[in-house]
């Protein structure tokens, strides 16, 4: 199978790292960016690195983005430019547009205009950062959708040693233990008989007003 080709344009913080991440996993990435200075700065990195202004159809034409598997709108300031950006690649018939919105009416206008997936970095941290802060057993919060999330709960003191069974995470907040992580080993298939051990991390699947009830029971 052919590797996916990704064009990324802005080259703010998020876009760069994009880049970036996507280069270092080996894939052609095109960065774009108005200004000259931003993609003289990343185009060691990446493939091809372009200084063109994406509001510009011709432009977007004339470096062929209809042939990209995904492109990442990654102009935050700008809404102006992010939702023409993206009405324009949708014109052209780019398959994935994955777009960085900021705020929750950019978003809207984005879904509306069909983009595949809208990103809120700075909603999505401030969300990870609070849940940690309200109780520093929860490494990670990963909203799937607006209703479901993901937890990364560092085992309680109240859990020491005691097996899924007699905690009954389902039947008391409705939450499912996907995985249980100790060290480096990710257990992916945790049974009703496993020990929980002090600085093993549980991987909890649930709706996000169960995921609470479970936080608040394990402050
Ligand atoms: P971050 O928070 O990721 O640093 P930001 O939300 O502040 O970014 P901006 O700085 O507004 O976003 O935009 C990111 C980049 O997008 C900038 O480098 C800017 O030059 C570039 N950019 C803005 N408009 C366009 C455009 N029409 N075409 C191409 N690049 C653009």
């Amino acid at each position: 199978m052919a590797k996916k080709q990704y064009a990324i344009i802005g080259m703010g913080r998020f876009g760069s790292s994009v880049a970036k991440a996507l280069s270092g996993m080996g894939y052609d990435v095109l960065a774009i960016d108005t200004d000259e200075q931003r993609t003289q700065e990343i185009s060691g990195i990446v493939t091809h690195a372009v200084s063109a202004d994406s509001t510009d159809e011709e432009a977007l034409r004339a470096l062929g983005i209809r042939n990209f598997d995904v492109v990442v709108v990654a102009i935050g300031e700008d809404i102006q430019a992010s939702i023409l950006t993206t009405l324009i690649l949708k014109d052209l018939g780019v398959p994935a547009i994955l777009v960085k919105a900021r705020n929750e009416l950019h978003g809207k206008v984005l879904s509306k205009i069909g983009a595949d997936k809208i990103i809120y970095p700075e909603r999505d941290m401030g969300l990870r950062v609070a849940h940690h802060l309200a109780s520093p057993n929860i490494l990670d919060y990963i909203e799937l959708s607006p209703d479901y999330s993901i937890l990364d709960m560092k085992v309680p003191k109240q859990m020491l040693g005691k097996n899924l069974l007699e905690l009954d995470i389902r039947a008391k907040y409705g939450c499912n233990v996907m995985a249980i992580r100790r060290g480096d080993e990710m257990n992916i298939t945790p049974r009703a008989e496993d020990r929980l051990a002090d600085g093993d991390v549980l991987v909890i699947v649930g709706h996000k007003d169960n995921l609470t009830r479970l936080e608040m029971a394990y402050h």
